[in-house]
């Protein structure tokens, strides 16, 4: 049984580390994991998920204005970059370390305030949201 939750975790973790670009919900999660030999059912995803979250390799977002959650992917770097993440579509991008950085030492020098990167998420809208006809 230990064996097999471990199989659905790594799966799980294998996907979203692939499309570590894009946010997911549980249901769009389940529906690309279907058919794969361990693939967790949405319950299962349900209790993965949290837990992920908790660990720190997984972030938890709310689509635009609805209830909805979306997971992604954290890598180990994310500890020192920026994000931007577009409020419509849930695309995150990971901002350049180096660009980063210029805007935190920028921000601490003139404000004399500390940003934790890693917490750091700048809400916009992306390329495609942006120009999407309303
Ligand atoms: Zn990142
Ligand atoms: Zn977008």
């Amino acid at each position: 049984m230990a064996h097999y939750q471990t199989a659905q975790k790594k799966l799980l973790l294998d996907f979203l580390r692939e499309h570590s670009r894009q946010a997911f919900t549980i249901e769009e999660l389940a529906a690309a994991l279907e058919g794969r030999e361990h693939a967790p059912g949405k319950s299962t995803l349900y209790r993965l998920m949290p837990l992920l979250v908790q660990e720190g390799r997984v972030k938890r977002f709310v689509r635009g204005t609805s209830r909805q959650f979306l997971y992604q992917m954290m890598g180990e770097s994310c500890r020192t970059h920026l994000h931007l993440k577009c409020s419509i579509c849930g695309q995150m991008v990971h901002m350049g370390h180096e660009e980063s950085l210029e805007l935190v030492r920028m921000i601490d020098k003139k404000y004399h305030f500390s940003v934790s990167e890693g917490d750091t998420v700048l809400f916009g809208l992306c390329e495609n949201c942006r120009t999407a006809p309303a």
